[in-house]
């Protein structure tokens, strides 16, 4: 049998340290009448400077719409969403793009990359789309990374000449390549085999460690999961549970547990 775990306000459970992304008590309701779906149903989460945090759940618990809310990119049906210091109700659609692409990296289960552009092309596009030249250091950070990810060789490939997993890899490259102050990944190892995966985490973990960015990343898989710093669970909309680190087995019990409960 699993343990049961503490439901714990997140200001109890977060690290100390100013919160990149915050959401506060975010509702998100899609559809009216009967057919209303609640997608979320008030939760809280801060992501501070430097923490990589997993998000686990059942699928339809509201894991997804989570990290749109997180990332700014739609708004809730009720509550608040906090981007540093700034809410993001209170910006105006340039105000808010010009936010996101300052400061934040996306993987999205669709990849989204530009199917015209090719491999490098794709990965400096967050330096293209700011308008900024990046430095010396800053494309040989991107060279690392690209090295990294396997990529080197297919720098002048278009997507569509890529497998699924080059993709996916392709996508991370590049919200990882400008180091923005938050990343948000969605099933970021969904495509890729088992070592490319670990890899993969490797980087989310080095890039909090050491770049002092926060990651939230939505991930099915225990093995992921236990890279994080704190694994937060969402059942039917809710948050029904997080904890710091947890081993991979900890992480598989808790999970079944929740999928059982249904
Ligand atoms: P998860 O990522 O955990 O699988 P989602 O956040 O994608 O869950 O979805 C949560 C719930 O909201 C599901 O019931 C889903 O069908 C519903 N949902 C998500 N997006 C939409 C949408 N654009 N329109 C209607 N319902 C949606
Ligand atoms: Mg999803």
């Amino acid at each position: 049998m699993s343990t049961p775990l503490p439901v714990r306000p997140s200001t109890a459970a977060a690290p100390t340290g100013p919160a990149v992304a915050r959401v506060h008590q975010v509702a998100k309701h899609y559809g009216s009448g009967d057919a209303t779906v609640h997608a979320l149903r008030g939760v809280d989460l801060a992501v501070r400077r430097g923490e990589f945090v997993a998000i686990m759940g059942p699928s339809g618990s509201g894991k997804s719409t989570l990290m749109h809310l997180l990332a700014g990119l739609d708004s809730p049906s009720a509550g608040e969403i906090w981007l540093g210091d700034r809410e993001i109700a209170g910006l105006d659609d340039t105000a808010l793009t010009l936010l996101r692409r300052e400061r934040i990296g996306f993987v999205f289960q669709a990849f989204n990359l530009v199917p015209t552009l090719d491999v490098i092309g794709n990965v400096m596009l967050p330096f293209e789309l700011r308008g900024a030249r990046p430095s010396r250091e800053e494309r040989a950070f991107v060279g690392r990374l690209l090295d990294d990810l396997g990529l080197a060789d297919r720098l002048g490939h278009r997507p569509r000449e890529l497998s699924g997993g080059q993709q996916q890899r392709v996508a991370i490259a590049r919200a990882l390549a400008s180091r923005p102050q938050l990343v948000v990944a969605d099933e970021p190892t969904g495509n890729l085999d088992s070592r490319t995966g670990r890899e993969v985490l490797a980087i989310l973990a080095g890039a909090a460690a050491t770049h002092g960015q926060a990651i939230a990343m939505v991930t099915h898989d225990p093995v992921a999961a236990s890279y994080a710093d704190r694994v937060v669970f969402l059942a039917d909309g809710r948050i029904v549970a997080e904890e710091g680190r947890m081993d991979a087995e900890r992480i598989a019990r808790f999970m079944l547990s929740l999928e059982t409960a249904r």
